[in-house]
């Protein structure tokens, strides 16, 4: 009781001498989601009360401000092969420089068994599998735009992770690699969702990841489903939160039917479990007016397509669909 009368009574003074010198110019102030992350951590950066859009690079990159509710964001990855130690968080214009202390956390290692043709690959399917994987990355260049959500993200299918980001994985006993995504536990078939509005940036039946599906939602983020069994969009479509971008498969490199989710944050892949944790507030969606008229008739034909389906449901009450849950 006397402790906290005497707290307030000495903060009084403080308060009258902050009045006195009048309201005070707001200095910018730049705030990071995580001052030691380990790698593969993704890392939001929130500048409040500048005067103009931040400018700054980590891990060579140059990072991709945008404005947000009450300043700036961005996002990058901690990379996953980076030592542990510091990392600088160079800003300019007037902001000062950030630096992160990577931590020394280690990936759990497992063993995988999958059929040898996924392992030892013949020289075409090596060729096949390089071209994939500049595939998929090239497509992750494609979210360097501005942000296309306003809203939070949102885990593609409601259920459980089964296989953690980053865990060390040895495929029958020689190919050593680091999982670069989060499994979720899923039924064959299941409705797979994209995370967050955005643009289809690439829809590609690839040798180890299966069908593939990317989105990219700006601001230097994109969301990669893999193993799909169908994949429901095209390049080029526009998507909201909830799209259904797929179903859940198991095509390609997988042990069985789950949904395997990467993010990548502007550098490098980043832990989805992570990535769902940061607190974006992306202001209005900065989208062309040409592609909000294609968003908005995306959308009507979809509507269309419900009714058509509610009304299918009503005469013939889901025949043939016995097993549907959820
Ligand atoms: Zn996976």
């Amino acid at each position: 009781m006397t402790m906290r009368f005497t707290a307030r009574a000495a903060a009084l003074p403080l308060l009258a001498i902050a009045g006195l010198a009048g309201p005070a110019r707001a200095q910018p102030t730049v705030k990071l989601s995580s001052v030691r992350p380990g790698n593969g951590d993704p890392v939001l950066v929130t500048v409040t009360d500048a005067k103009s859009r931040p400018k700054g690079k980590v891990d060579g990159k140059q990072l991709l401000f945008f404005e947000s509710r009450g300043g700036y964001q961005a996002v990058f990855a901690v990379p996953l092969e980076r030592k542990p130690g510091p990392l600088t968080v160079t800003l300019r214009g007037g902001l000062p420089s950030q630096t992160i202390d990577i931590l020394d956390d280690k990936f759990p290692e497992t063993q995988v068994q999958v059929p040898d043709e996924f392992v030892n690959l013949t020289p075409e399917l090596r060729k096949r599998v390089d071209e994939d994987n500049r595939a998929i990355r090239k497509s992750f260049g494609k979210a360097n735009g501005p942000p296309q959500f306003r809203r939070a993200f949102q885990w593609p299918v409601t259920s459980l992770p089964t296989s953690p980001f980053g865990e060390m994985r040895t495929f029958n006993g020689v190919a050593r690699s680091h999982h670069l995504g989060m499994d979720l536990a899923s039924r064959e078939g299941a409705k797979i969702r994209s995370i967050n509005e955005g643009t289809v940036v690439l829809v590609r039946d690839c040798f180890l990841p299966g069908k593939v599906v990317v989105v990219s939602h700006g601001a230097g983020i994109a969301s990669a489903y893999f193993h799909l069994s169908e994949m429901l969009v095209a390049e080029g479509d526009l998507v909201e939160r909830g799209t259904i971008i797929g179903r859940t498969g198991q095509t390609g490199r997988v042990t069985g039917p789950h949904v395997h989710l990467s993010v990548w944050a502007l550098n490098d892949f980043v832990d989805p479990a992570e990535f769902f944790r940061l607190a974006f507030l992306p202001r209005e969606s900065p989208l062309t007016p040409a592609a909000r008229k294609s968003a908005a008739e995306a959308k009507s034909a979809a509507a269309d397509k419900q009714k058509d389906r509610d009304k299918g449901k009503d005469s013939g009450k889901s025949a043939g669909r016995g097993k549907s849950g959820k």
